[in-house]
């Protein structure tokens, strides 16, 4: 095993395959590897610049990944260089992933200067925010400009990817007004900028529609302190035909530089790096607690006895804790 530092160097050096075997041990669940991984985390040095953390996501079938292909293909063409992650919490269950698919980002995945990586089969999934957010770290430390972070629009997810990137973006299907309503309040308040795709051929008028009823949406929502005027807002884009691209980079630039200038950008980076700490705390409690000696055991009695009634659940859980804390006080 190479030296943490070693590692962090090879992976500022632009070392993909180090970047690709430090992913996959921040992937890891082994407490060995934990401990590798956040020595790792220590050891890299985040660039001066920091890298703009874009979170994107959509339900199936609405151009995610050929969005992602054009949009990705248009940052590197103006000297950027990105690096894709995926989110995909349904590869916990059903072990497919939605990056897979080696045909999806064709173009992009052969592009040196892009670095696409799939989201972890099951057997290596550990904690996918987790995972996510240290994979975030890693690309940022190898120097890529823009890490675009999707996420299927499955419930949590979302909320989630909004609390580790600097701005989300949701893509949507041109609809109608009924479908309008399927857009949770909760998704319309963290996207920064809604893209209506498939702006093209028979669907454009459909697109432009849906877009200004979208954009109607986001007005009634209060003025948030961290947008300047005119934000959030939504566009139409069309994925195959790269219209709209452009503009929605600019749209995305002009927000983020405003919000470095307020020192927003670095207050919510912060802000970010606090909830991740209590997040870590709440999951190495919980791994702690099941994984102290006697406390399964524990755990199974004192189930029983609250299924016939034999002990209140109240009295129960103070058990199983009080277990917990002889367990680790006889550790120590
Ligand atoms: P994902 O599941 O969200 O990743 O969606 P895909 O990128 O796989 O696209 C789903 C389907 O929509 C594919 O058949 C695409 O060719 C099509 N599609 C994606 N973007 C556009 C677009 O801008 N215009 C049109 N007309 N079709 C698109």
């Amino acid at each position: 095993m190479q030296a943490p530092e070693e590692i962090a160097k090879a992976i500022q050096a632009g070392d993909r395959r180090a970047l690709s075997r430090a992913i996959t041990l921040v992937e890891s669940t082994r407490a060995d590897h934990r401990a590798q991984a956040r020595a790792l985390l220590r050891a890299v040095e985040m660039p001066g610049k920091p890298a703009l953390r874009i979170g994107l996501s959509g339900t199936p079938g609405v151009g995610k990944s050929t969005f992602i292909e054009a949009f990705g293909l248009m940052l590197i063409a103006r000297e950027l260089r990105v690096a894709v992650l995926a989110v995909d919490p349904s590869s916990a269950r059903s072990g497919g992933s939605i990056l897979g698919d080696k045909t999806r980002m064709d173009l992009l995945s052969r592009a040196p200067e892009a670095y696409i990586r799939p989201s972890p089969s099951r057997s290596t999934l550990g904690g996918v925010a987790r995972r996510t957010r240290e994979a975030i770290l890693l690309c940022e430390a190898a120097g890529f400009d823009v890490v675009l972070v999707e996420t299927v629009g499955v419930g949590q997810s979302e909320t989630m990817v909004a609390d580790m990137t600097d701005a989300f973006l949701l893509l949507l299907a041109p609809a109608g007004g009924d479908e309008l309503q399927g857009v949770k309040r909760g998704i319309m308040e963290i996207a920064d900028m809604i893209l209506v795709n498939k702006a093209d051929g028979d669907l454009k008028s459909t697109a432009v529609r849906t877009t200004a009823d979208y954009a109607g949406a986001l007005r009634l929502l209060r003025k948030r302190p961290h947008d300047p005027e005119g934000y959030p807002r939504a566009k139409p884009v069309s994925a195959t035909e790269g219209h709209g691209l452009e503009e929605a980079w600019v749209d995305l630039t002009t927000l983020l530089n405003w919000r470095q200038a307020q020192g927003i950008f670095d207050q919510r980076r912060a802000e970010q790096a606090t909830y991740w700490f209590r997040q870590e705390i709440e999951e190495g409690l919980r791994s702690r607690f099941r994984a102290a000696p006697g406390v399964a055991q524990q755990l199974a009695r004192l189930e029983a006895q609250v299924k016939t009634g034999d002990i209140t659940p109240e009295d129960a859980a103070e058990q199983a804790l009080e277990a917990f804390m002889h367990a680790k006080s006889g550790l120590a």
